[in-house]
């Protein structure tokens, strides 16, 4: 018998229609962006999500870029991040000059433990970068009513979370400004790279699109406002190519069935593995109430970092692909030098070392996820026979 396929951790969403969307930019005169498709794009942005001014990027990395400029981070600024997260949320603050000072983790969710950062302001402090991990909500209520009272800056990293939603409003559309991800790994992809910034605070939309414009008033000449555009201003080009915009608005446009077909997938995992969960053996992800979650990835918590090995190694056994997440950045080379951690890290370090993602991707079958679960079953009822 041949072995069972591989299944992968992770694998880029395809809906169908994207090779016929891109099919009508070949047919234009417009590929390097800025073009019907991005404005589409745009537009779906904007009205799904109820945000104020979306544009999209060439990714999330840049979205993040952008959003330290308009934070006006000057050199020696502190902005207060989760240590657990993507290097690209804290490097785009880093480039400004910022020091990155790290919060330790809710042990539910593995976002910002609310209850740490005021304990992490100093007169020095600028913005804080909640990140929305795995796609679940932080707590923004609490966030925001703490950067309100201390004037600071809020930028939501919300590369997990599109489509998640906080108390009704979708995650990104809180802070001053929300970022995005189209990257392969997120649930919606422009083609493997791409991203949006969401500039929800209308204060800082005229400075977003002179960014934007590569530090130009072109946005205004286009509208006719200005007879011609001049450079104004430091600037970017983070522009999406129009056939990624394509590419993306094929799949915004089937927004609705991808969370739904990667929640019944969450959700069956959250069932079927319940059962470990009591007895102790793995813990299973926490999503708060008022919150709803686009099931960007599903996670569970072993005990330590050697069983996690094994168990990579037993389901690697049975061709199942599962794998880590974030290294914790305050603890790597770089954030040693330049960061720090405030408080006592009794959560990150240990949470990093314990989580453990499994296949969730549009293209896993039931088949093949009923074969991960009873792996993953079987771990710990072969390793409970050799314990007794
Ligand atoms: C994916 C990701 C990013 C970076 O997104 P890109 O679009 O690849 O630049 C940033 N932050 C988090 C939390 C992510 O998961």
């Amino acid at each position: 018998m041949s072995p069972p396929e591989r299944i992968p951790t992770t694998c880029p969403t395809i809906v169908g229609t994207e090779l016929e969307f891109i099919k009508n930019v070949l047919k234009g005169d417009n590929l390097s962006g800025k073009g019907e498709y991005s404005r589409l794009c745009e537009q779906w942005l904007g009205q799904y999500m109820k945000t104020g001014r979306p544009f999209v990027v060439s990714s999330c990395t840049s979205a993040l870029e952008i959003a330290a400029l308009l934070a006006n981070i000057q050199p020696g600024d502190e902005v207060i991040f989760p240590s657990y997260t993507y290097v690209s949320s804290v490097n785009a603050f880093v480039l400004r000059g910022a020091v990155p000072v790290f919060v330790d983790l809710d042990d539910g969710t593995m976002n910002l433990d609310t209850g740490l950062i005021e304990a992490a302001i100093t007169p020095k402090t600028r913005a804080i970068v909640p990140v929305h991990y795995a796609g679940v909500s932080c707590d923004m209520d609490c966030i925001m009513q703490i950067a309100n009272k201390h004037g600071l800056f809020v930028c939501e990293d919300a590369a997990m979370g599109c489509l998640s939603t906080h108390r009704g409003r979708m995650l990104g559309t809180i802070g001053h400004v929300g970022c995005i991800s189209f990257q392969e790994k997120k649930n919606i992809t422009a083609g493997g790279q791409g991203g949006a910034i969401l500039v929800n605070d209308p204060k800082l939309v005229e400075r977003a699109e002179i960014l934007y414009e590569h530090g130009t008033n072109r946005g205004r000449f286009l509208r006719g406002e200005v007879d011609r555009y001049q450079w104004l201003d430091v600037g970017v080009n983070a522009t999406l190519s129009e056939l990624q915009a394509a590419f993306l608005y094929a799949q915004l446009l089937d927004a609705d069935h991808i969370v739904a077909r990667r929640r019944a997938i969450w959700t069956r995992y959250f069932a079927s593995l319940g059962r470990l969960a009591q007895k102790g053996y793995l813990s299973l992800p926490t999503v708060p109430p008022d919150t709803t979650h686009n099931a960007n990835v599903f996670y569970i918590r072993v005990t330590d970092v050697n069983q996690r090995g094994a168990l990579i190694r037993y389901l690697d056994k049975h061709n199942i692909q599962a794998h880590p997440q974030f290294m914790p950045l305050h603890s790597s080379p770089y954030g040693q030098q330049h960061g720090r951690f405030v408080g006592v890290d009794r959560i990150t370090s240990l949470a990093a070392s314990q989580i453990l993602l499994l296949p969730l991707h549009l293209a896993l079958t039931d088949e093949a996820q009923e074969r991960v679960i009873h792996r993953v079953c079987s771990f710990w009822e072969q390793a409970v026979e050799k314990c007794i």
